[in-house]
Parts: C-alpha cells; sequence; structure tokens
C-alpha cells in the first residue's frame, strides 16, 4: 500500500517543501531546473534486489512530489524485505533481537552518509553500539555523547570504544576554511583546536595531505577525549577494558586504517592531570 505524506500531497504547500532543496533567491521552477544534475536522478540503490529509483527530469512540481513519494516508500519495501531476508537466514533473529543488547564495541563516527558502520566492519544488529555526528567529535560538555560513552562502558560494558573518522570529511575541512559557519561555529571551534595543538606539524603540510593529516589528528585527539572519561578510566582499573581505538575510513578503497593508537600509554599520560579514577 502506497503511504501518502500529507505535505506532499497538499499542492498548495509546494513551494515551501521545495525551496529549501535548492537555496537562493530564484522562483521555484528556476530552482529546479538549477539543480545538481544529480541530485535527481542518482541511483539510491545500493544492492541489486532494491528497487531501483530514478527521477530523469526535475521540470514540474509533479515530478518533484512523485520522487518524494517514491523516495518515502522505498524505504519501507526495502525494510519489509530486509525482515523477511533477516527470518529467512535466521528464525530466531528478532526473538534475539528482542531479548536485549550486549554489544562489545561502541562506534564514535561522523553523520556522513557514505560510511554505513555496521556494513563496513561486517557486524550484526546488536553487535555495536553507535553514535554519529559531524566529525566523530568527543567534547566533554556535549550531554549527547557524554551520555552516549557512560551508558555504553557503565551498563554495556562495551569491550572496544572506536573513534572513526574518515577522510574527505567536510567537517573537518569546514574548520580548515578560515570563514564564519554560523551555528557550526562552536562545533567546528574543537577541530581548529586540534589544529592549534599540531600547528607545527600541520604548517609543514600542504593541500591534500595537510587535510588527511588533520582528519588523522582529530581522531587521536578525540580518542584522548574518550579517555578522559571517568567512566573509561574506572571501568579500565577494574576490568582492563574497554580498549580505545582510532581508526580512518577511506572512501577511495573502503577500507579502515588502524591509527594504532597507544591505549595505555595515552591514559597514564593523560591521568598526570585528568586522572578520574577516585570517588569525590
Ligand atoms: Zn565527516
Amino acid at each position: 500500500m502506497m503511504l501518502q505524506l500529507p505535505h506532499v500531497a497538499r499542492a498548495g504547500r509546494f513551494k515551501t517543501l521545495v525551496a529549501p532543496l535548492v537555496a537562493g533567491s530564484l522562483s521555484t521552477s528556476a530552482k529546479l531546473r538549477n539543480a545538481p544534475p544529480n541530485f535527481f536522478t542518482r541511483d539510491l540503490s545500493t544492492t541489486s534486489w532494491r528497487p531501483r529509483l530514478k527521477m530523469a527530469e526535475p521540470t514540474s512540481p509533479r515530478a518533484v512530489r512523485k520522487y518524494l513519494q517514491q523516495s518515502h516508500d522505498r524505504i519501507f519495501e526495502n525494510n519489509k524485505k530486509w525482515a523477511e531476508e533477516m527470518k529467512k537466514k535466521k528464525p530466531e533473529f528478532f526473538t534475539d533481537l528482542s531479548a536485549g543488547q550486549a554489544p562489545d564495541y561502541l562506534w564514535i563516527g561522523c553523520s556522513d552518509s557514505r560510511i554505513p558502520a555496521e556494513a563496513i566492519t561486517g557486524l550484526d544488529p546488536g553487535e555495536m553500539f553507535i553514535h554519529r555526528n559531524i566529525a566523530n567529535l568527543v567534547n566533554n560538555i556535549d550531554l549527547n555523547v557524554m551520555s552516549v560513552v557512560n551508558y555504553a562502558v557503565r551498563h554495556l560494558r562495551v569491550k572496544h570504544i572506536v573513534v572513526c573518522g574518515h577522510y574527505g570529511c567536510g567537517g573537518v575541512k569546514a574548520a580548515m576554511t578560515p570563514k564564519d559557519m554560523g551555528l557550526l561555529n562552536p562545533w567546528l571551534r574543537n577541530i581548529r583546536d586540534v589544529y592549534r595543538l599540531h600547528q607545527d606539524e600541520l604548517d609543514t603540510l600542504e593541500g591534500e595531505a595537510k587535510y588527511d593529516r588533520l582528519v588523522e589528528l582529530n581522531v587521536h585527539e578525540q580518542c584522548r577525549n574518550v579517555i578522559k572519561t571517568a567512566a573509561v578510566q574506572q571501568c579500565w582499573a577494574e576490568n582492563e577494558f574497554p580498549v580505545v581505538h582510532g581508526w580512518v575510513f577511506g572512501f577511495k578503497d573502503g577500507l579502515l586504517k588502524d591509527l594504532k593508537f597507544d591505549h595505555e600509554g595515552q591514559l597514564a599520560e593523560i591521568q598526570k592531570i585528568y586522572d578520574l579514577t577516585k570517588d569525590f
């Protein structure tokens, strides 16, 4: 059954709906004509069994409405197929999922849509607790990431915490741009601070090499931020886990690079100042 999107069905709201798709002060039809060439024609499918979805010409409001409806409905079609497939492969799959979770890994990655954590690591649902934000940052006043780390360590008792960045990260690139980024300023400030900490090394590099290295150094600093938390320090003191890892994903070959973050060495270094193992 086709699901009807109320805001799509109401043609009167068409302009409100389409306007944010292409920024600028052009008329709606001009905005559609000037949309990036692959915006509507790109193939959203990633596997052969999924229905292919394409919209050839972004020329009419009707075509846009059709695209929006289809791109919504395909998710439910895919979901139904996935559920059937999983059940066929392993009849007790959903009974197991319902029983609870005991993941070994906490993944802190970038929100970038090209990095499906479970797919690139070959892990199944239930094996990885996941947190993602722009440029995989671990900021100690971000209640979101701090709650995730705390819950994963103290309650799920994860064995590994992975901070995974990626080459070509838009967040890191934005932080390298000397420009007012509005609301993003305080967030990107964290990456600019990483640059400042490693300025001597980074200033010797140019172009892509500098960009790639900042991606790696950002992962390194976020690993250090994970280690600065009381949850990680106290759990490690008692159990010798979780271990913190820094990885970088590459779009060009799909491979993860292990930055060989020295968990124990960094922990000892960090605890000279940030030792939170004792109760208050
Ligand atoms: Zn990114």
